[in-house]
């Protein structure tokens, strides 16, 4: 039997950390180890600590798991982050310096330049940047690898497609993010019953930053991050898991709606355990995509595109759809250590 990677969750109480739990069950590669928190959860079994929200039981394998400081030396070779940002930088830097790869949810250190934000089947590639990172911070073996902001994470696949097929010039996203997103207890029932929330701290400069670096090209001075504008406003809405984009986009070069379909129905997706059949599924239901009826497709993996149009300002116009704890969060950190072992880093 191939090698199991023992491996830890920092943050492993909260809406990720559960979502972490429930998809390394059974995983072919990874066997959870240790799973880390607040000083609130510190010291207890893993099944008294966490307000398990997913259905189904918690995992037998972890139940008893005793919750520790989020402290190095924990007891794994492989440590995923879903820390608040409050304390993810610090405390991810004490992991890499120890020795150990993190594979980060968090925001902290997405934007720094010598650390790779990964969507695994766009910039695979730019694991590259490892090596100077582990230069530069002095990490040894360790490193830190992070994977984008949910909301990014349902549009930049498509996106992807168009800037390889077409090059973007600029792009106006419009964000419905489900309540799961902001973590548990999150957002006040008061507050998102009967409403739109036109306001989520922090959102809008990533949603306009992070996908120029996601397409960005890894070059001998690090990455040179695509060069288009995006213009972006972020809603809560009352939804549970599934974060749904509207977008207009401005092409460089001449396309018809068919190139552009097919641009996004032959991104490729990879041969790793997490990946889905579909990286992007395009439908032509005029209903869909549908937080509710699509946030599931590929064992929620797959990015859901919808509605394609030619559109009266910008050239094109698509809905977006993905799985925030899922592709925007937990299982895009699966597959990010799956492809790191892939080419040997871990
Ligand atoms: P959450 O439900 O609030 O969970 C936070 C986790 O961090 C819990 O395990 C909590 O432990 C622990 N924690 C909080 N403060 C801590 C402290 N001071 N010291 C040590 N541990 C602490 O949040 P979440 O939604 O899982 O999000 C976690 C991270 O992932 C955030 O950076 C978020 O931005 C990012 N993210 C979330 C999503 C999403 O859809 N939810 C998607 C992508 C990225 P206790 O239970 O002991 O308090």
């Amino acid at each position: 039997m191939a090698k199991k990677y023992r491996v830890g969750i920092l943050g492993a109480t909260g809406t990720v950390g559960q979502r972490f739990a429930q998809l390394l069950e059974g995983h072919p590669q990874f066997e959870i180890t240790a799973m880390a928190a607040s000083d609130r959860s510190a010291g207890k079994p893993y099944s008294e600590a966490c307000a398990w929200k997913l259905p189904g039981k918690i995992p037998a394998s972890v139940r008893d798991i005793v919750v520790t400081p989020i402290e190095p030396p924990l007891d794994c070779d492989i440590v995923f982050s879903s820390l608040p940002s409050s304390v993810a930088r610090e405390t991810e830097e004490a992991f890499a310096r120890a020795g150990y790869p993190v594979i980060s949810n968090s925001s902290s250190y997405r934007m720094d330049e010598d650390v790779p934000l990964l969507i695994a089947e766009i910039n695979g590639d730019h694991v590259g940047l490892i090596e100077k990172q582990r230069e530069r911070r002095g990490f040894g073996k360790g490193f830190i690898v992070t994977n984008p902001n949910c909301a990014v994470v349902s549009f930049a696949p498509p996106l992807a497609a168009l800037h390889r097929k077409f090059g973007v010039e600029s792009v106006f996203v419009t964000t419905m993010q489900a309540i799961s997103g902001a973590g548990y207890p999150g957002v006040a029932s008061l507050d998102i019953t009967d409403n739109v929330f036109p306001y989520i701290a922090g959102e809008e400069p990533k949603v306009e930053t992070e996908a120029q670096k996601i397409l960005g090209v890894l070059g001998a001075n690090g990455i040179q991050k695509a060069d288009f504008t995006v213009s972006a406003q972020c809603f809560r809405v009352n939804v549970i898991d599934g974060h749904t984009a509207s977008v207009r986009v401005k092409l460089r070069q001449p396309s018809t709606l068919e190139e552009v379909v097919d641009a996004m129905k032959t991104f490729p997706s990879l041969d790793l355990h997490s990946s889905p059949e579909n990286f992007i599924e395009v439908t032509d239901e005029p209903s869909r995509p549908q937080p509710k009826l699509d946030r599931d497709n590929g064992n929620g993996m797959t990015i859901t595109v919808g509605r394609i149009f030619p559109d009266n300002i910008f050239d094109y116009r698509f809905v977006a759809l993905s799985h925030n704890t899922v592709r925007g969060a937990a299982g895009s950190a699966v597959l990010n250590a799956e492809l790191l072992i892939s080419k040997g880093l871990i």
